[in-house]
């Protein structure tokens, strides 16, 4: 399943072309969003925040594909990581 072009374009606007990723990555720790860039095209993977919720422009993230690949991995910040250890 994937997002409806309509929501791709709001999104993309959205992100002004930038990754919208706001999770405690390595990759951007410290900056708060990560700085990945993207064109309207390519770079970027829409990834859907809550799994069985709606193709809306709500439940739509554009991010990079580090970050995509991420948060795929259900990767969490490192406190709750070592909270769990
Ligand atoms: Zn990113
Ligand atoms: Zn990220």
């Amino acid at each position: 399943m994937s997002f409806p072009e309509s929501v791709i374009i709001s999104c993309y606007i959205r992100s002004e072309g930038r990754c919208e990723c706001r999770r405690d990555h390595p990759e951007h720790r410290g900056h708060g969003r990560c700085k990945a860039l993207f064109s309207r095209n390519e770079g970027w993977v829409a990834y859907r925040v809550i799994r069985n919720a709606p193709e809306t422009v709500q439940n739509c993230e554009l991010l990079c594909p580090d970050c995509a690949e991420l948060a795929e991995a259900g990767w969490r910040p490192l406190s709750a990581a070592v909270a769990r250890a």
